[in-house]
C-alpha cells in the first residue's frame, strides 16, 4: 500500500475511534453512523447512485439509532453481492480507570498507559512500538475502517470486483445486537425485492485470543450464546416452623452446583469442546426482611453453543431441575425426620410433590386462567418493573408474577431463556457456499504466507460471539419458536426477526485486525498488520470469494 493510502486509512481509523460510540446511546451511536454515512456521501458515485447508500433507522428502537448500508455495483449487472460487516459501537471505558478521559485518543492513551499497571504481555507489546492502545481500536473500529477503505477504493474505480461489494455497519452489538437484528430484516428484503444473492458476509471483528494464541486468524463460523434461566419457588413458613415450609435456597444451590462450569454439559463439534454453562447472576426475589424463609430464587446462565439448539437445551435444563428438586426433597425429609428424632418436633415430615415447568407451559396455564386479559397482565407486569430495569430483571418479575398467578404449589422450578440469543453459525461444509468459504480460507492462508511471510490460522468459530449469528439460522425454524415461547417478554421489545432468519442463509467468515484484550484497558491493535497486511489480504479474500463461486 502506498504512503498516501496508508495515511488516509490511519486518519480514518483515528476519526472513527475519536467518536465515543458506547452502546447503548442515542448520541454516540448516531454520531458515528452519521460520520460514516457522511464520508460515503462525499463520493461522486453515491451522489449518482443515492439509492445504494442508506442510513436506515432500526426497527422499534427507543434510542432512534441507525445502521449504514452502502453498495458499489459491479460494472456488469449481477445479483452476486459480498457484504463486509462490522459494528460501530464500543464498550464503555470504566476498565480504563484514571486513563478513561484519553481512551478515545489512541496516541495519547498509548503514551499514558506506559506508566500504568499492565500485564506483562501488554508491556512487551507496548515496548515494541508496534501496538496502539485505545477503546474500540481492535473491537472494532479497525474492521470498520478497513471495510470503508475497501469500499471507497472500489467506488473510486481503483479496484474492480466482478460482483457487488457492500458494507453493513450496525450499532448495539455490544448490547443486544438490535442493530444486526434490524439489518437481517433489511438483508432479507434486499434479497427478496432487489434479487440480491449474497455470496458471503465477512465480519471484520479482530482476532479474539490472548498471549501466544493471538495470531492472525480467519474464522469459519461464529459461536452461539444462549442465556437459560431457572426460577425456583418453595413454600413459605415462619423460620420457627421451618419444616412446615420448603426453602428455595437448597434448590437453586443444587442447580448451580450441578450446572456451573460442569464440562459434562459442554457442547462440542469436530472433537473440540466449548465452554460450559457459567452462572451470570443469582438472586432471591424478596423485597423485604421478615421471619419467613426464602421462597423465591432466580438464576441465569450463559452457555456457548456449537450445535445445540433450544429444544435440546430445554430438556437438559429439565433434567437438571428435576434432579435438583428430587435431591432437595430427599434431604428435607432426612433432615425433618432426624429433627423429630431429636425431640424437635412431634409431626412427621411433610410430603412434597415437585413440579418442573417450562415458561411456555406456564404461559398456557396463565392464558387459560386469564383468557382475553392475558396480554394486559403481561404488559402491566412488565410495566411495573422499576424505570430503566434491565431486560433480564424484567423477565424475572414476569416469571414470578405468572408463577404466583398460576398458583402451582412449591417446590417448583420454571425453566426458560433470557435475551439476547446468538444462535451459532458453524461451517459444516454441507452446502456450496460453505464449501467455497472453506476453500477460500485455505487459499488466503497460502496467500498470506506467499505475500507477507505470515502465518494465518483457520479456526472453526469466532469465540467472542458476533453479529454473524444473524446471517441465517442453522436448524429447524421450530427451534426459534421454542426460544420465543420460553422467553418472558418476547417481542416486548426483544425478539429475533425469525422470518428473515429463516429465508437468509448467507455463508460467513470473519477476518479482522490483529488485536488483543478487547473490552479491557489494554485493548490494542498491531499497527503494521493493520496498515500493511490486513487491507491486502482482505482484498484478496473478497476477490477469491467471487471467483470461488465461478470455478
Ligand atoms: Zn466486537
Amino acid at each position: 500500500m502506498n504512503d498516501h493510502r496508508e495515511a488516509s486509512l490511519y486518519r480514518l481509523l483515528m476519526d472513527l475511534v475519536s467518536i465515543p460510540s458506547v452502546s447503548p446511546s442515542s448520541e454516540g451511536e448516531n454520531r458515528i453512523a452519521g460520520f460514516i454515512h457522511g464520508k460515503f456521501q462525499e463520493l461522486p458515485y453515491f451522489r449518482e447512485h443515492p439509492e445504494d447508500l442508506r442510513l436506515l433507522p432500526l426497527e422499534g428502537d427507543s434510542l432512534g439509532r441507525h445502521l449504514v448500508f452502502a453498495m458499489v455495483r459491479s460494472a456488469a449487472e449481477t445479483p452476486d453481492t459480498v457484504v463486509l460487516m462490522g459494528h460501530m459501537d464500543v464498550v464503555g471505558t470504566e476498565a480504563c480507570g484514571s486513563l478513561a478521559p484519553w481512551a478515545f485518543q489512541p496516541e495519547e492513551y498509548t503514551r499514558r498507559i506506559a506508566s500504568a499497571e499492565i500485564s506483562e504481555d501488554a508491556r512487551e507489546d507496548l515496548e515494541t512500538g508496534d501496538w496502539l492502545f485505545g477503546r474500540g481500536l481492535a473491537d472494532m473500529k479497525s474492521g470498520v475502517a478497513a471495510g470503508m477503505d475497501l469500499l471507497i477504493e472500489a467506488v473510486m474505480g481503483r479496484c474492480n470486483y466482478d460482483a457487488n461489494v457492500a458494507v453493513l455497519f450496525v450499532p448495539d452489538e455490544e448490547n443486544n445486537s438490535s442493530g444486526m437484528l434490524s439489518a437481517s430484516s433489511c438483508l432479507a428484503r434486499f434479497q427478496e425485492e432487489e434479487g440480491l444473492r449474497y455470496l458471503a458476509c465477512i465480519d471484520l471483528e479482530p482476532t479474539f485470543a490472548t498471549g501466544d494464541e493471538a495470531k492472525p486468524t480467519i474464522y469459519l463460523g461464529s459461536i452461539g450464546k444462549i442465556n437459560p434461566f431457572f426460577f425456583c419457588a418453595g413454600k413459605e413458613t415462619h423460620v420457627g416452623e421451618y419444616y412446615e415450609g420448603f426453602c428455595a435456597a437448597p434448590v437453586i444451590s443444587r442447580i448451580n452446583l450441578m450446572l456451573d462450569g460442569n464440562p459434562e454439559y459442554a457442547d462440542s463439534l469436530f472433537g473440540k469442546a466449548y465452554p460450559p454453562f457459567g452462572c451470570m447472576r443469582q438472586m432471591d426475589l424478596r423485597r423485604e426482611y421478615s421471619a419467613t424463609i426464602m421462597t423465591r430464587a432466580f438464576a441465569f446462565y450463559s452457555y456457548l453453543t456449537a450445535t445445540r439448539l433450544p429444544g435440546q437445551i430445554l430438556s437438559l435444563m429439565r433434567e437438571v431441575a428435576t434432579e435438583a428438586l428430587r435431591s432437595a426433597i430427599e434431604k428435607y425429609t432426612a433432615n425433618a425426620s432426624a429433627f423429630a428424632g431429636m425431640g424437635g418436633s412431634s409431626s412427621s415430615p411433610r410430603k412434597w410433590v415437585p413440579t418442573v415447568i417450562s415458561f411456555g407451559e406456564l404461559c398456557e396455564k396463565a392464558k387459560a386462567l386469564l383468557g382475553g386479559d392475558y396480554d394486559r397482565f403481561v404488559g402491566e407486569t412488565l410495566g411495573s418493573a422499576p424505570e430503566g430495569s434491565d431486560e433480564r430483571s424484567r423477565a424475572a418479575i414476569l416469571v414470578e408474577a405468572m408463577a404466583g398467578l398460576c398458583g402451582i404449589p412449591g417446590p417448583m422450578v420454571v425453566i426458560g431463556f433470557l435475551p439476547p440469543w446468538y444462535p451459532h453459525r458453524a461451517n459444516l461444509g454441507s452446502n456450496p457456499g460453505e464449501q467455497v468459504m472453506e476453500r477460500v480460507a485455505s487459499e488466503t492462508v497460502m496467500e498470506m504466507e506467499r505475500q507477507f511471510g505470515e502465518t494465518l490460522e483457520i479456526r472453526p468459530f469466532f469465540e467472542g460471539v458476533s453479529d454473524l449469528s444473524y446471517c441465517g439460522f442453522q436448524g429447524d425454524k421450530s427451534e426459534m419458536d421454542i426460544f420465543a415461547e420460553n422467553m418472558p417478554g418476547w417481542g416486548l421489545p426483544y425478539k429475533l426477526p425469525t422470518e428473515a432468519l429463516a429465508v437468509l442463509d448467507i455463508p460467513v467468515l470473519n477476518l479482522g485486525a490483529l488485536g488483543k484484550d478487547a473490552h479491557k484497558n489494554t485493548e490494542r491493535i498491531n499497527l503494521p498488520y493493520m496498515m500493511n497486511v490486513f487491507p491486502g489480504i482482505l482484498r484478496f479474500l473478497v476477490k477469491r470469494i467471487i471467483e470461488g463461486y465461478r470455478s
